[in-house]
């Protein structure tokens, strides 16, 4: 088992990787040791991303097969089936790290401060399932004086909707509630940026273990 420290650790070179255009050999070599993981894996994070074709999780971090366990869903949203994909992992494969990946000028989120400013009415059932989602934390938002400055209001609503899915895995899950508290389980929130390439961390790293 990798401990959330160290899985965190390795995303963040990862990533420095992947901003300075350099690849690892190892990250390359998984692909000539597919075989090895036919009977099993050990992902070291599991990471809760969008499903924007700009943010494609191994490539952002610089990892390989068997490195990530992904759950992609347009705004990075929290339900149960999604919830239940964390639990399985943390279980199954002892994974500790559990990352929310969201990044600049997510489309949801876009998508839901406008159905909130200038609603068109027109989203079906399904795409509303997920914009009810992530409208409790932009309706907070827009009772702020946010509201006067769109760009502002937009950049903020991204962060904050990382923060709601990762405070929502952290007291939406018995299992999940359990292993952070007694097995080294540790939920953070991220951001990448579209125009650097970066991903920063910044909720959930700070508070010691
Ligand atoms: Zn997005």
């Amino acid at each position: 088992m990798i401990p959330a420290l160290e899985a965190l650790e390795r995303l963040r070179e990862g990533n420095r990787r992947f901003v300075s255009n350099t690849r690892s050999l190892e990250t390359l070599a998984t692909r000539a040791r597919r075989h090895e993981f036919v009977d099993g894996q050990e992902p070291m994070a599991v990471v809760l991303g969008c499903s924007d074709s700009r943010v494609p999780v191994e490539i952002v971090f610089d990892q390989g097969l068997g490195d990530l366990f992904v759950i992609r869903v347009a705004g990075n949203i929290v339900a149960p089936s999604l919830v239940g994909s964390v639990e399985f992992a943390a279980l199954r494969f002892g994974t500790r790290l559990v990352v929310v990946l969201g990044h600049t000028r997510c489309g949801a989120v876009g998508a839901t401060l406008q159905e909130l400013t200038r609603p068109t009415g027109g989203a079906s059932r399904n795409l509303s399932s997920i914009v009810d989602r992530i409208r409790p934390t932009v309706e907070e938002l827009l009772a702020t004086d946010l509201r006067r400055d769109p760009e502002a209001l937009y950049r903020h609503a991204v962060r904050a909707n990382v923060r709601a899915s990762a405070e929502h895995l952290r007291h939406g899950s018995e299992v999940l509630e359990g292993l952070i508290r007694t097995d080294g389980l540790r939920v953070v929130g991220a951001e990448y940026a579209l125009e650097t390439g970066a991903v920063d961390f910044f909720d959930g790293v700070e508070e010691s273990r």
